[in-house]
């Protein structure tokens, strides 16, 4: 079987990548906001995150890509590679991207993987080349099986997932307030992608888009950016090192603790490693959910309506 040649989007995006972030650094600086928005925090961690994402993609990923291209054999159609196959497998990409990126956050065996992209307190350009090291033992990759059934080639679609990251390259900075309205309405942008970022207990587990935004205004998770009150960008609990080996296996390294502790009920070890971040057996920890109620917040960021009422009859939110 003939594996089709498409464009090495890595080639043209890495000095693409370096020479904008020497550009925003440059910009920040000039408005005096680089110390107090940390555009320079964690740069060396977050190239050398990026460097490793890149070594894991030549490595690791060619077992996934193997199973990937084995399961094109058992195609049931062949949309080929063409200008609509190529727009729609974007739009596929976009789709399957929201709900990797939706597990990655939900399900803890999935967010130690994915935690090294938010565990920065900065956020700029090279926050976006913050990137796992082991992605393809997360196991998100299985949904792109479908697609593949359905006829689009594993290279076209891998293509179409280097375009999409490329994109979202942009959208990590502070330089940018607001786009027109037009363009926030439909696409992901810094506004909604800082929101994503942010630990505020409304931005939690929100904006999990990749192009398009429309993913989360249609599955109930979008919060647009709130200018009252500033994103603070990082994790819950931020980690206490920017080693980069550390970085990389910090929360693998947190569930096998978790999981091994003595006395636990097998369900319980289970529930350390595949149940969202902060579930503990003893409620020790706080999840998403937990942050969110007790702050008044529903799931998707809003403020839910007993907290309204709450608020309206006078009570103090926390
Ligand atoms: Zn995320
Ligand atoms: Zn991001």
């Amino acid at each position: 079987m003939e594996t089709p040649s498409l464009p090495d989007v890595s080639i043209i995006a890495a000095p693409v990548y370096l020479i904008l972030i020497a550009a925003e650094i440059a910009i920040m600086s000039r408005r005096g906001e680089d110390a107090k928005e940390g555009v320079r925090r964690d740069l060396w961690t977050n190239l050398a995150m990026g460097t490793g994402n890149v070594v894991s993609s030549l490595t690791l990923w060619t077992g996934v890509a193997a199973l990937l291209l084995f399961t094109w054999n058992f195609r049931f159609v062949d949309l080929g590679i063409n200008w609509w196959s190529f727009a729609i497998a974007m739009v596929v990409k976009d789709f399957v991207y929201y709900w990797v990126h939706r597990f990655q956050h939900r399900i803890r065996w999935c967010w130690a993987n994915h935690v090294i992209h938010h565990s920065s307190q900065g956020y700029n350009l090279s926050t976006a080349l913050r990137q796992p090291w082991f992605s393809a033992t997360a196991g998100t990759y299985v949904l792109s099986i479908p697609v593949i059934l359905l006829g689009i080639h594993p290279a076209l679609f891998a293509f179409a997932g280097a375009i999409n990251l490329f994109y979202q390259f942009f959208i990590h900075t502070q330089a940018v307030k607001r786009l027109p309205a037009p363009i926030e309405a439909v696409f992901n942008t810094p506004s909604h992608h800082r929101v994503h970022h942010a630990t505020n207990p409304q931005h939690l587990d929100t904006n999990y888009a990749g192009i398009l935004i429309i993913w989360d205004k249609l599955f109930g998770t979008f919060v647009p950016e709130d200018d009252s009150e500033p994103c603070d960008f990082g994790l819950v609990s931020n980690i206490p090192s920017q080693n980069p080996f550390y970085v990389a296996t910090h929360e693998y390294v947190a569930i096998a603790r978790d999981a091994s502790q003595p006395g636990l009920k097998p369900l319980q070890r289970l529930r350390y490693i595949f149940s969202p971040p902060g579930y503990s057996h003893d409620g020790s920890r706080k999840t998403t959910a937990q942050i969110k109620e007790e702050a008044g917040v529903s799931l998707s960021g809003g403020q839910s309506a007993y907290m309204a009422s709450e608020t309206q009859a006078g009570a103090t939110s926390p």
